[in-house]
């Protein structure tokens, strides 16, 4: 690899280097971390000073197979040799892209028919909103536009996703969100008790909300509810059970499509291979990435059921071929990525692993942290786990957000030498391991998170 100087490198690091979700003014200044990270292997990345940390986010939830993959590297490095690249415009396609659309739709729901690929879960969204777009057209109801997105929800960054998100902080000071996108209740029942005494009461009121919003907007201007199964960057939270039995049915009922977005818990995370499988959810389209090839190439997916595809392949008879496509779609380095990912989570049964090792993580936090009297729930599903901090537990009170508590322990718990994140709004401390976590892995996360609590609180 490229050795630099330490000096150099945060010369150029500041001087060149434009970061993404990243408080610019402290990073100029030499104020906020800047770790520049060398090599990696399992659950371990190493820094430049050869600081050995368990990353127990898998970057960021993405390295679901772990670090260091020699069959992924190999697949990447043969194709890159052997074809690194050919579009897939007008028909085109690499034995790599068919191939991993093969499996893909052997994976998914039986109901989904093809997969369009993209690059990342932002575009792989931006595409599906112009595809429930153009499917409407096509039917001949150009009013049903609007899609439905929840607060608290993560769909990405782009002008469209960045509306769908529903963060202030991805919103603030950049015109989002834009007026198709309308946000609905976030099916976070430890934060709402007040509205409700029990999770069957909680989704009661996120149905009662829902429906409130659709008549209020009319049923004929909405063409989309996109959801992510559990939600990720919005606190790590499940939601309470009956929860999208009772969405979907609403959604049916208005003939309001449903976008399942599985950008985290595709390919296994929930220790089932989709989270539409977890919860019983029947989506007209799937939104991949991330798990999709552990991020060793950048690659998204789309996967429209029968019901969709059908809709858009009379279109292009009609009206000619449908004018979306990205340079990169269906890149083969990243389809080959996809092809030996996909074959390693099965061979090592990591899907399984996910769900197992994942329970015993979220078991043996609840038992270190869960009478901590600023520790107000643990959570979480599959390989999923949260800590959410409070002022005070009975009332659940937030503490001042000044104090950035969630900031705090995390950077406590990075002295202790395991990453994990702080979620963007709240106090909420996230777990996204990869899916090889061992138990004594996951005992030495739960032992630093420990000590950093306490360092803390
Ligand atoms: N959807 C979900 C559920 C996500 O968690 C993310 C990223 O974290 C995205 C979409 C956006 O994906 P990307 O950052 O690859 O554009």
């Amino acid at each position: 690899g490229i050795m630099l100087r330490n000096d150099q490198l945060d010369q150029w690091d500041r001087e060149c280097f434009f970061h993404p979700s990243t408080h610019l003014a402290q990073h100029a200044r030499g104020e906020a971390p800047n770790r520049v990270i060398r090599t990696a292997s399992g659950v371990f990345i190493e820094d430049r000073d050869g600081n050995r940390l368990l990353d127990a986010f898998a970057g960021l939830y993405c390295v679901n197979v772990g670090y260091g993959r020699q069959e992924i590297a190999e697949a990447i490095a043969t194709q890159s040799k052997e074809l690194a690249y050919y579009h897939a415009y007008v028909g085109h396609g690499t034995e790599a892209s068919i191939t991993l659309a093969k499996m893909i739709l052997d994976r998914a729901p039986k109901n989904m028919s093809k997969v369009y690929f993209g690059l990342g879960g932002s575009d792989a969204n931006e595409t599906n909103v112009k595809l429930v777009w153009y499917m409407n057209n096509i039917l001949g109801r150009p009013e049903k536009k609007k899609i439905i997105s929840r607060w608290r929800g993560y769909h990405g960054s782009g002008l469209m996703t960045g509306s769908l998100t529903g963060l202030e902080l991805f919103h603030k000071k950049f015109d989002l969100p834009l007026a198709q996108v309308i946000h609905t209740e976030a099916p976070y029942y430890y934060r709402r008790k007040d509205l409700a005494q029990s999770e069957a009461d909680f989704v009661a009121h996120c149905v009662a909300e829902l429906e409130a919003l659709i008549e209020r907007e009319g049923a004929d201007t909405i063409a989309a509810f996109i959801g992510e199964p559990v939600l990720g960057t919005g606190g790590v939270v499940p939601p309470p059970a009956g929860y999208w039995a009772a969405i979907q049915k609403v959604l049916n009922k208005h003939d309001i499509l449903l976008i399942a977005d599985e950008v985290v818990t595709g390919f296994g995370r929930l220790g089932t291979m989709f989270g539409s499988d977890h919860y019983g959810i029947k989506p007209d389209i799937i939104t991949i990435a991330k798990g999709l090839t552990s991020a060793y190439a950048p690659l998204s997916g789309s996967i429209v059921s029968d019901k969709v595809w059908n809709v858009l392949e009379r279109g292009t008879d009609e009206f000619g071929a449908i004018g979306h496509g990205w340079t990169y779609s269906a890149h083969p380095i990243g389809a080959a990525a996809g092809v030996a990912n996909l074959n390693l989570i099965d061979d090592l049964k990591l899907v399984e692993n996910a769900g197992t090792v994942g329970a015993y993580l979220r078991k043996s936090m609840t038992e270190a942290l869960g009478n901590h009297s600023h520790v107000g729930e643990v959570r979480g599903e599959g390989m999923l786990c949260a800590v959410e901090f409070v002022e005070d537990k009975d009332d659940r009170a937030f503490f001042d957000a000044s104090k950035k508590i969630g900031p705090q322990v995390s950077s406590a718990l990075l002295s202790e030498g395991v990453i994990a994140r702080a979620m963007p709004q709240g106090d909420i401390l996230g777990f996204a391991p990869p899916f090889c976590l061992s138990r004594e892995e996951a005992d030495t996360i739960v032992a630093a998170v420990a000590r950093a609590v306490r360092a803390v609180l």
